[in-house]
């Protein structure tokens, strides 16, 4: 980096210091021909994605690996080929368009399930247990109320759509 003030090109290197917690390092440079002193800041940059993964280590974000998550989940649903590209595609330009190079495998999983839900619950159900794991049952039983309070609320706006529907037809549909 050449100097600011003579443009002559080395410098040594006077002071070293991490700062941010270790996001960044800020040297203290000398110009070898002026003496002239400057800062300069080093942080860590890459053009691709990663993932941390839940055992802490990180792999390259794969907008495959996404897509299959997506195939999984609503297999014999009724979501076709092209909605699942374009959750890909969204939930893709959503992680690039954060700050961190690093995200959490967490984060990832939240967004698809968000997407997942809007469009199919019972895909949103298959993708949350495997993704989550449900290592606290409580918190499975808690997605499921919340998913039959919706349930219960949209059949009764469909049952208002279309009166001439039988009970035991709205009982069978389920
Ligand atoms: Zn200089």
């Amino acid at each position: 980096m050449n100097c600011p003030d003579c443009n002559h090109d080395t410098t040594s290197i006077v002071d070293t210091r991490q700062t941010e917690g270790g996001e960044t390092v800020r040297r203290r440079r000398e110009c070898n021909q002026c003496q002239f002193r400057y800062t300069t800041y080093e942080r860590k940059d890459w053009d691709q994605l990663r993932v941390k993964k839940s055992d802490e280590t990180t792999e390259l974000y794969d907008k495959q690996k996404i897509q299959r998550g997506i195939e999984l989940a609503v297999e014999k649903r009724p979501v076709s080929s092209g909605q699942i590209a374009e959750i890909t595609d969204e939930i893709t330009a959503e992680m690039k368009a954060r700050d961190e190079q690093i995200i959490g495998s967490e984060t990832i999983g939240a967004a698809v399930a968000e997407r997942l839900r809007e469009i199919d619950q019972v895909a949103f159900v298959r993708f949350v247990s495997v993704y989550r794991g449900y290592s606290d049952p409580a918190e499975f039983v808690d997605v499921l109320d919340e998913i039959l309070a919706d349930d219960a609320l949209s059949s009764s706006e469909t049952d208002a759509d279309h009166t001439h529907s039988s009970e035991a037809d709205t009982q069978s549909n389920r």
